[in-house]
């Protein structure tokens, strides 16, 4: 429920107050963190962002980026001191205490006021305050709405303006998904007005990549790239060793599987990827065909109607193996999915 008036009375005097988000952050998990911990900073409340891995370095001009702790098993004692001496944990664009990996544990048993802000599907009952909203087309833009809502909306700075921005713009895929609504527009035309210089912020992101980044793209595309027509599903399948030739960082594989649903015709996409402790799965689709209820169903993972991951613990062969070998159950709906 979305209980504005519980929210202002939590944050009414200066608190302990620890944001995370999930697993290998992206733009709108680590945008609207550092955009929220920026505004509570402002509200004299103390603010540590702990993020459970690592993030895209092409992440870290953000306002409040040095001051974040990422979760390694060295600073797990810290960690644990932090997210039990918290009086609010927020907990931003993630549903699942699974995709915090150990922290989950901690935060479940934890005695702090927890507060989900989120726009997943099927949340998990473990928040006390609940700002769940999966027509939200990122966490940045809840994010956003709730600092206006608590009648603050004169303390979000260009700083705090580029951290929300970036959230929204990438979870919109530059403002063309579906869940580019009204309100996302509106929201932007107010950090246009307060400063924020948008076209920076796209090439801080889209346009960093190394040329060995761009190299890899071109090699998984040309002989990576499998298209099963019957099914129109296209899927990119990448072992540890073609990662470890192309020395990919976090992130460089971001964006990959939006090539593979480029494709006329192609309606359901996969990114199959040996990370070596697991194999990580991205699905992208479009249309009313659900990569969520696909990941769910078949690989233990969740995500939006149009944007879900998951793992398997298989080697990557058998992962792709079974992967193939689901399609035909799933044919009809392949093969009519109402895309327009
Ligand atoms: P990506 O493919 O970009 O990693 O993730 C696509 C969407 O699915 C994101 O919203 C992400 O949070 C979600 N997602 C990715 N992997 C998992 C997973 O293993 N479990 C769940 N529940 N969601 C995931
Ligand atoms: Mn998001």
């Amino acid at each position: 429920m979305y209980d504005i008036n519980a929210l202002q009375e939590l944050l009414r005097e200066p608190k302990e107050v620890m944001i995370t988000t999930h697993h290998k952050p992206d733009a709108d998990a680590l945008g609207s963190s550092l955009g929220l911990a920026g505004y509570l900073k402002k509200k004299g409340h103390r603010v540590t962002v702990v993020t459970p891995s690592d993030y895209p370095s092409f992440l870290n001009w953000m306002e409040g980026n040095d001051d974040v702790l990422v979760y390694s098993a060295k600073n797990d004692a810290l960690v644990q001191r932090i997210i039990n001496e918290s009086q609010v944990i927020f907990c931003l664009d993630f549903n699942n205490l699974s995709r915090i990996n150990e922290m989950g544990e901690y935060i479940r048993q934890a005695k702090g006021t927890k507060v989900l802000v989120d726009h997943h599907l099927q949340p998990e009952d473990f928040a006390d305050l609940n700002f769940a909203n999966t027509s939200a087309a990122a966490t940045a833009e809840i994010v956003y709405d709730l600092i206006k809502d608590l009648g603050d909306g004169n303390l979000i700075d260009t700083g705090i303006g580029e951290c929300l921005y970036a959230g929204i713009m990438t979870d919109t895929g530059s403002f063309r998904h579906p869940s580019t609504s009204k309100n996302v527009h509106l929201i932007i035309a107010d950090l246009l007005h307060i400063g924020v210089k948008t076209s920076d912020i796209h090439r801080l992101i889209y346009d960093s990549s190394s040329e060995l980044r761009l190299r890899f793209l071109g090699y998984a595309l040309k002989d990576k790239l499998v298209v099963l027509r019957e099914y129109n599903t296209a899927y990119i399948a990448i072992t540890a060793e073609e990662l470890k030739a192309y020395d990919s960082r976090t992130g460089d594989t971001e964006g990959l599987v939006n090539y593979a649903l480029s494709i006329e015709g192609i309606v359901f996409a996969a990114l199959i990827i040996d990370r070596s402790q697991a194999v990580k799965m991205s699905f992208r689709s479009v249309g009313d065909f659900s990569a969520n209820e696909f990941a769910r169903t078949n690989f233990n993972g969740g995500g939006h109607k149009n944007a879900a991951g998951g793992m398997s613990m298989d080697s990557l062969e058998n992962t792709v193996a079974k992967f193939e070998s689901l399609l035909p159950l799933y044919k009809d709906k392949l093969q009519h999915a109402t895309v327009r």
